[in-house]
C-alpha cells in the first residue's frame, strides 16, 4: 500500500493488542506494518511460538477422547506439521530447534498428566465495540472450565527467558491479558473469572544444572471492573492518537519514531527491528520503498487476529 493509500484508508477502527502496542513501542513502525510490510522469513521463535500452542491445542482438547500417552504423541505430531510447514531455510538456535521442542513437550506432558480443569475452546477470534465506531479484539489461546472457578481464558506463553519473579510479575501489568479477559467476558456475556497463564521455560537443563526457576509455572490473572473500565478509555485513547496523525494529512504527518534505541536494534527480551536498516536513510521516509530490502516483503491478507480459529497464524 502507498503512502496515499494508507492516509486515503483512514485511521484503524478496530484494534488488537499487537498493533496497540506496535503503535506505543514506536509509531513509525506501526505506519510501515499499517502499509503492509513484514517479514519475508519469520523469525524462527514465531515458528517455535505457533508450535508450540498447536502442541498445547491438541494435548488439551482431547482430553478424554485419548489415552495420556496418545493424546501427547497425537499433539506432538500436530505441532510436528506446523513446525515442518513454517520453519524457513535459516538455522533456529537451539532452544527453537524441533528436537527442543518435542523434549519439552514430553516433559511437559509427564508434568501435567491429567488437570483440575477441561478446555472448552482452543484457538478462538472475538472482537467488540468500544463505541459506536471503535473497535477492539483480537485472538485468544483457549478458554478453560475449572469448577470451582468458573470460565477462564488460557493464554501459553514459551519463552527463552527465565521463568524468575519480574517475568511472572510483568502479566499483573499487561494490557495484553486485560484485554483477553475483557474480550472474553464481553463475547460469552458474563464475568469470567480471569486468564491463567501458562508458562514453559524453553531451556531444557541437564542434570548437574544449577539453574533456580522452574521449567514450567501457572499463575491466575484476575481483573476487577475498574480495571477493566480503566482499559476501555486507555484503547480509546490510542485512536485518539492514531486519528491526531491522520489530521495532519500525508504530506505533514510524521509517525515518530522510537526514543528508545534498542526498539530498533533489540536487546535483553527484544529482537532488532524490522526496519532497522532503512530507518536512518537520509531521504523522507515517505519516499522510502522496503520492498527495496530482501528481508521485507508484503502481507498477502490484512492483520485480523479476530478472525482466526484453531491452529491458524
Ligand atoms: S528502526 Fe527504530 S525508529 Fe525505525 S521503525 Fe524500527 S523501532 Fe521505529
Amino acid at each position: 500500500m502507498t503512502n496515499q493509500e494508507f492516509f486515503d484508508k483512514g485511521p484503524a477502527t478496530k484494534l488488537d493488542n499487537t498493533m496497540r502496542t506496535e503503535f506505543h513501542n514506536c509509531n513509525r513502525r506501526r505506519y510501515w506494518s499499517g502499509r503492509g510490510y513484514t517479514y519475508k522469513y519469520s523469525p524462527t521463535y514465531f515458528t517455535a511460538g505457533t508450535t508450540w500452542h498447536e502442541f498445547q491445542e491438541k494435548y488439551y482438547l482431547n482430553t478424554g477422547k485419548l489415552t495420556h500417552k496418545d493424546r501427547m504423541i497425537n499433539a506432538i505430531a500436530a505441532a510436528e506439521i506446523i513446525y515442518e510447514t513454517k520453519i524457513g531455510s535459516g538455522e533456529p538456535n537451539k532452544n527453537d530447534s524441533w528436537d527442543n521442542l518435542r523434549n519439552l513437550m514430553i516433559i511437559y506432558a509427564n508434568f501435567y498428566p491429567q488437570e483440575s480443569w477441561t478446555m472448552i475452546s482452543g484457538e478462538t477470534g472475538w472482537i467488540w465495540p468500544l463505541d459506536h465506531t471503535h473497535w477492539y479484539g483480537g485472538s485468544l489461546d483457549g478458554y478453560i472450565e475449572w469448577p470451582q472457578l468458573g470460565l477462564l481464558a488460557i493464554e501459553n506463553k514459551s519463552t527463552g527467558s527465565w521463568l524468575s519473579a519480574n517475568y511472572l510479575n510483568q502479566w499483573a501489568h499487561a494490557p495484553q491479558i486485560t484485554g483477553i479477559i475483557w474480550g472474553l467476558s464481553k463475547v460469552i456475556g458474563e464475568d469470567i473469572f480471569g486468564c491463567m497463564m501458562n508458562m514453559a521455560n524453553k531451556t531444557i537443563s541437564g542434570p548437574k544444572s544449577k539453574r533456580t526457576t522452574s521449567q514450567f509455572m501457572r499463575r491466575l490473572e484476575r481483573r476487577s471492573p475498574a480495571q477493566l473500565e480503566e482499559f476501555e478509555q486507555d484503547v480509546l485513547h490510542t485512536f485518539k492518537l492514531i486519528e491526531m496523525e491522520y489530521d495532519k494529512g500525508p504530506d505533514k504527518w510524521t509517525w515518530h519514531k522510537t526514543v528508545n534505541p534498542i526498539e530498533c536494534v533489540g536487546g535483553p527480551g527484544r529482537t532488532v527491528c524490522l526496519f532497522e536498516n532503512i530507518c536512518n536513510l537520509p531521504v523522507p521516509f515517505t519516499e522510502i520503498e522496503p520492498l527495496d530490502f530482501s528481508h521485507i516483503t508484503l502481507r498477502t491478507t490484512e492483520w485480523t487476529p479476530w478472525e482466526r480459529t484453531g491452529g491458524q497464524e
